[in-house]
């Protein structure tokens, strides 16, 4: 029987982001093969880890597949805010293997060798890769309910969350729309890729379940990664009261037609005001909401805040509870500013918020100076938004203060080196440094953590909300220090 925090029993939530990033090289004598990019930024940590999947000090887990997308999966967190520190950890890790791989290339290459790695997700080929949301949420919500309520608000969400592209469509706000029909469709049938595969809770099995979204994009703006986060979370609250107390949420009035063609038609209209169809069985809510069948991505995410601002009035301390550093009220307040701002079709007024808004800001600039943007430039533009290594748009703005900054370089930094203190993570990374300090053989995944070398010792962290430390953890620690004196 696994001890349950308390947290199980209330709507606390645990976070996790996976960015998948692109790799390219330009420069240099010949053009750089993208694998041999990624595999000479992976040198430092294979010598380390023996291998290009292992865990950091900080409770994520830093990896290479096959193919050329280093991938930074962070800790688990129990906020948003903290969420997104640790997403910026890993720009900071990933960007230090590519300065360090692009010294070492220069040295065979010729010193104008610059390597770009992307936080986007399509690369010039044409090829799309993933930023995935992982959200804790309670088994007792049937999967298709999940699915079900969930899917109109993610495809409606692109108007704040979406990076923006230009695309033969012109100017779009999402990267994905035009990849994602597989996830938005499958969603509905339920061979589902919107969420994992996989039931994989890293957690107690009998309690939970980990939503995987993969129907997202990467963001740069901190303020979209978090609200994307802090919405979703707050929709997932308010599914999960609504089926803990036996009601209909209010969301299913939302359903669409056809999710697929719905992605697309959002994702091609930055006034979020295009109608797309809603299903027939709405219910008899959702014909009272809107009785000719058609709504707005805008209508769509207003009456999502509307429900959510419900749940909150009804409970509003277990809602306020459900963050431990985040105010609810002010997501709300922040939400809804975002969606007047877009009624309002004031997109300047976004522009220090939104990824979509500051590159539909840049472009226009360049077309007010007189400057044709050709397809050529608008893509180099666009790139170097998303380079975390040598782009210089993006840091540009940030440096004028034109983009909207949540977490300080210190928090960032300091993420790098330690683990989120309130969940499992914070016993991951004490062991990741414990070992490394006593040269010992271990491994770890998200529920285990596995020392094969002075000693054997395994623990298993099915809770993610138990920050430990936990006797057998200490146990554990107390034998590798033992075994570690002796072979001094
Ligand atoms: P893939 O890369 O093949 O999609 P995956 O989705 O299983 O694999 P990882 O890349 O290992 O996963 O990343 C898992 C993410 O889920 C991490 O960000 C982690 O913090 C988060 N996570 C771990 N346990 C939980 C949990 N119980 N609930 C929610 N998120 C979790
Ligand atoms: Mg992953
Ligand atoms: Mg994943």
């Amino acid at each position: 029987k696994v001890p349950r925090s308390p947290q199980y029993e209330t709507g606390a939530r645990i976070f996790g982001i996976e960015t998948e990033y692109g790799v390219s090289m330009t420069g240099g004598e010949r053009h750089g093969d993208a694998r041999q990019v990624a595999s000479t930024m992976f040198m430092p940590v294979v010598a380390q880890a023996r291998s290009t999947n292992t865990y950091l000090c900080n409770g994520a887990r830093l990896y290479l597949d096959v193919g050329a997308h280093p991938e930074y999966a962070t800790a688990e967190t129990r906020d948003p805010l903290d969420a997104l520190v640790q997403d910026l950890a890993g720009e900071s890790v990933i960007r230090r293997l590519a300065l360090q791989a692009q010294q070492r290339i220069r040295s065979t290459v010729g010193d104008d060798a610059i390597i770009h790695v992307f936080k986007n997700n399509v690369d010039s080929a044409g090829h799309a890769f993933g930023c995935h949301e992982n959200y804790l949420v309670r088994r007792y919500v049937p999967l298709p309910v999940i699915e079900r309520e969930l899917l109109p608000f993610l495809i409606t969400r692109q108007l704040f969350s979406g990076a923006g592209r230009i695309t033969d469509h012109g100017f779009e706000l999402s990267q994905r729309a035009d990849y994602l029909d597989e996830a938005v469709s499958s969603a509905t049938t339920r061979a589902r890729p919107m969420v994992n595969t996989r039931d994989e809770p890293h957690a107690d099995p009998e309690e939970f379940r980990r939503l995987h979204v993969i129907i997202g994009d990467s963001n740069r703006s901190q303020f979209a990664t978090f609200m994307k986060l802090a919405t979703t979370h707050l929709v997932l609250g308010a599914i999960e009261s609504s089926v803990r107390a036996g009601r209909a949420s209010g969301f299913q009035a939302c359903a669409l037609a056809d999710p697929s063609i719905a992605n697309r038609a959002i994702s091609r209209d930055i006034t979020g005001t295009a109608l797309v169809q809603l299903a027939q069985d709405r219910g008899d809510e959702g014909m009272a909401w809107h009785p000719q069948g058609v709504a707005s991505a805008l209508d769509i995410q207003q009456h999502y805040l509307d429900i959510v601002r419900q749940a909150m009035a009804a409970d509003s301390h277990a809602v306020a509870a459900s963050l431990p550093r985040t105010d609810v009220v002010r997501v709300m307040d922040d939400w809804q500013e975002l969606l007047d701002r877009l009624r309002a079709n004031d997109v300047d007024a976004l522009a220090d918020k939104l990824d979509w808004a500051a590159k539909y800001r840049l472009f226009s600039a360049l077309r007010g100076r007189g400057q044709r943007i050709d397809a050529w430039r608008a893509q180099q533009l666009d790139m170097d938004y998303h380079d975390i290594v040598n782009g210089s748009v993006y840091p540009a703005l940030v440096r004028r203060g034109m983009m909207r900054v949540l977490a300080s370089e210190q928090d960032v930094e300091r993420a790098v080196g330690q683990p989120p203190a309130d969940t499992r993570a914070a016993m991951r990374g004490r062991f990741i440094r414990e070992a490394q300090r006593h040269g010992a053989r271990f491994s770890c995944d998200w529920t285990r953590l596995t020392l094969t070398e002075p000693v054997h010792g395994e623990v298993v962290m099915l809770d993610p909300f138990d920050a430990g430390p936990s006797e057998a953890f200490d146990d554990m620690l107390a034998q590798l220090e033992d075994a570690a004196g002796q072979t001094q």
